[in-house]
């Protein structure tokens, strides 16, 4: 499969419908990430998806295609293309899938940002109900290094309108991407960003060097040295201790080194017992650390 047909979707989206609408992603610049390194960005031609749409309602047959209740739209950012051509993919997909009640997509900060709440209005009335954030940290000088392509201070704006418009935020941040040296900074911002967006759902990855990276180079060149085991566990404790909003936090990833699912504040004590109980466990029973040729 070459990397254009390879199609990502957050593991909870397992059970919808893809939509393409765009290969590649528009951003392309944070120093961590391999996923379209290669890939140009291109939004597919809004008629080339609208005919794809019937041609899925009729392989799918007119007695099931009740059973299609929810499309991820596929691409680096969605939420980077016109507005019109959005509302005009989900309108048509709701014209030809009766029971089709949610659409989901990726989005950045950087984009969504360039939004009005009038557009972001409109996309929610059309269905949009969640967009997965990669928001990362919040250190204004880490997503700077990160090269993330917007500040704390644009994350919590683009919360505030995808709230007013009732889209659902989903964020992921990134246990270990400041490395020792900014651990507890990484820490404490991003409780407070994560405070102060109160996303519904917080995914906690721990960074993994890839392969044809930046941070990569960075890492075979001795220039960033990985977390240990019981390092990320501690910065995982500092986070969660200061986060005071209501939020689900959620830690399924097969590169972190615990795994719960917490919904803050009421669960936060039972939370530090179970990372407590995992700083007990002796580092090299966790998966090793170093650098990965996957994509993710
Ligand atoms: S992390 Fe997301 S926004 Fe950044 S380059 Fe990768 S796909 Fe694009």
């Amino acid at each position: 499969m070459s990397q254009t047909e390879t199609y990502y979707r957050p593991p909870s989206e397992a059970d919808s419908f893809i939509i393409r609408v765009m290969h590649g992603c528009p951003h392309n610049a944070c120093t961590f990430c391999n996923l379209f390194k290669d890939v140009p960005c291109k939004v597919l031609p809004l008629e080339e998806v609208l005919s794809g749409l019937e041609q899925d309602a009729r392989d799918i047959g007119p007695e099931h295609l009740h059973l299609l209740t929810s499309i991820y739209l596929e691409g680096g950012d969605p939420l980077a293309i016109n507005s019109k051509y959005l509302i005009a993919v989900m309108e048509r997909a709701k014209d030809l899938f009766p029971a089709l009640t949610r659409f989901a997509c990726y989005a950045t900060a950087r984009f969504t940002a360039k939004k009005t709440q009038a557009e972001l209005n409109a996309l929610a009335a059309a269905g949009l109900r969640r967009v997965f954030v990669g928001l990362e940290s919040g250190s204004a000088d880490l997503l700077r290094q990160l090269r993330k392509g917007c500040t704390p201070d644009d994350l919590i704006r683009v919360g505030q309108m995808l709230r007013e418009a009732g889209i659902e935020m989903d964020v992921s941040m990134m246990l270990g991407i400041g490395g020792q040296e900014h651990s507890r900074e990484h820490a404490l911002s991003t409780a407070g960003l994560l405070n102060a967006i109160c996303p519904e759902c917080v995914r906690i990855r721990t960074f993994v060097v890839k392969n044809g990276t930046e941070i990569g180079a960075d890492y075979l060149n001795g220039r960033f040295m990985l977390m240990k085991p019981h390092n990320i566990l501690r910065e995982l404790r500092l986070l969660a201790e200061n986060i005071e909003g209501r939020m689900q936090l959620l830690s399924e990833h097969w590169t972190n080194f615990i795994h719960f699912n917490a919904m803050l504040p009421e669960a936060k004590l039972q939370l530090l017992e179970h990372i407590d109980k995992h700083l007990l466990i002796a580092e090299q029973e966790f998966r090793p650390i170093g650098i990965s040729a996957e994509k993710s």
